[in-house]
């Protein structure tokens, strides 16, 4: 008789030490080689406490390696005026030899479009990948900047030692942050990809001949433990507050009852999502020093901090391709 002992538990933390000490290293040899570590300069307009928090977080782990960091609030009341204010940052930062990398708090506030960023960020300082040239590798199966959290869902995927190619792996949620880069990534990796979404007709149907699930939705308790195959691998990317706490898309007890690995959340892709960004920036420094010398050997960063007070959760994401829920 076998005796269902509970999925293994997939945990961020440990990676993500791992690789913000590779992190830190990297950043002393650039900082030996180039006389300044390399910048990140983020970017928020019009603030929403939920990304604060996140974009806090990696302010606090830049510093933790190293890393250099500034801190752009756009300031305006109206959508005209933030939008306006946005693109001369991004503008600004992308022409700035000093900035090694750039990131924009999303979701943007109604009214402005991603349109505004991706048309000004320098595509060598696009360390979350939302420049068309970025978006354009990874769909051609090249290298460039890819989405941290699709990023960390990968590599997350990776570690726990589950076999990706020829594997049946659901993604439910398409966005161009999330959803969409988790599904060529897995493509790539040869999996066979079906992606998900607010108008699938039936949702377990998918999950429950999936090899891999990745919950990317937002929806608290999606994916539960019967609509899962036993021996599936829960990769839960989902961030959201439900009655004060954190919580995944996924209902984590049923899912652990079937499952044979899972993400927690708090816990699991997040954290490595963030250590992940850091390990972008550094490669967005050296690619910018091998690729424009002259610049890279320009003026250290000007310093600034944020002020806004903190609030549990954290999120960044962009709209659905179709606007869809
Ligand atoms: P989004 O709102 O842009 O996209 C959500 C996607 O889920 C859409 O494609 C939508 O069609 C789909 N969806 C919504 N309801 C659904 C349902 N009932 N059934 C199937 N699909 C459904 O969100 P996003 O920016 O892609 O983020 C997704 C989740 O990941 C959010 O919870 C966000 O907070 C989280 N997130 C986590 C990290 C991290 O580091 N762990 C980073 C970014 C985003």
């Amino acid at each position: 008789m076998t005796v269902q002992t509970g999925a293994r538990l997939l945990e961020g933390a440990p990676i993500a030490g791992e690789i913000r000490s590779r992190v830190a290293t990297d950043v002393a040899e650039f900082a030996a080689t180039h006389g300044r570590p390399p910048a990140l300069a983020v970017v928020v307009c019009g603030r929403s406490a939920p990304s604060m928090v996140y974009l806090e977080r990696i302010l606090k782990a830049c510093a933790s390696v190293g890393i250099d960091s500034r801190f752009v609030d756009v300031p305006g009341d109206d959508a005209a005026t933030l939008g306006a204010g946005l693109a001369a940052a991004v503008r600004e930062l992308s022409a700035d030899p000093a900035v090694s990398g750039i990131i924009v708090q999303m979701p943007l506030p109604a009214g402005i479009n991603l349109r505004v960023v991706v048309d000004e960020i320098d595509p060598l300082k696009d360390i979350d990948g939302i420049h068309p040239l970025n978006a354009g590798l990874l769909r051609l199966g090249y290298e460039g900047f890819v989405p941290a959290t699709a990023h960390a869902a990968l590599e997350m995927l990776e570690r726990s030692g589950a076999t990706i190619p020829g594997s049946e792996a659901v993604v439910i949620g398409r966005s161009p942050v999330v959803g969409m880069p988790v599904a060529f990534m897995l493509a790539k990796a040869s999996a066979t990809v079906t992606v998900c979404h607010s108008r699938t007709r039936d949702l377990a149907a998918h999950t429950r001949r999936a090899d891999i699930v990745v919950a990317a939705a937002g929806r608290p308790g999606l994916v539960t433990g019967d609509m899962l195959k036993p021996g599936a691998v829960v990769i839960d990317v989902g961030i959201n507050v439900l009655d004060g706490k954190l919580v995944g898309d996924v209902d984590f007890e049923s899912a652990r009852a079937v499952a044979s690995a899972i993400t927690p959340v708090p816990g699991g892709v997040g954290p490595l999502t963030n250590a992940l960004l850091l390990a972008h920036l550094v490669r967005a420094a050296q690619r910018q020093a091998a690729e424009r010398p002259a610049a890279a050997a320009r003026k250290p960063l000007a310093r600034s901090t944020p002020t806004e007070p903190a609030d549990p959760a954290e999120r960044q994401g962009a709209a659905d391709p179709d606007g869809a829920p």
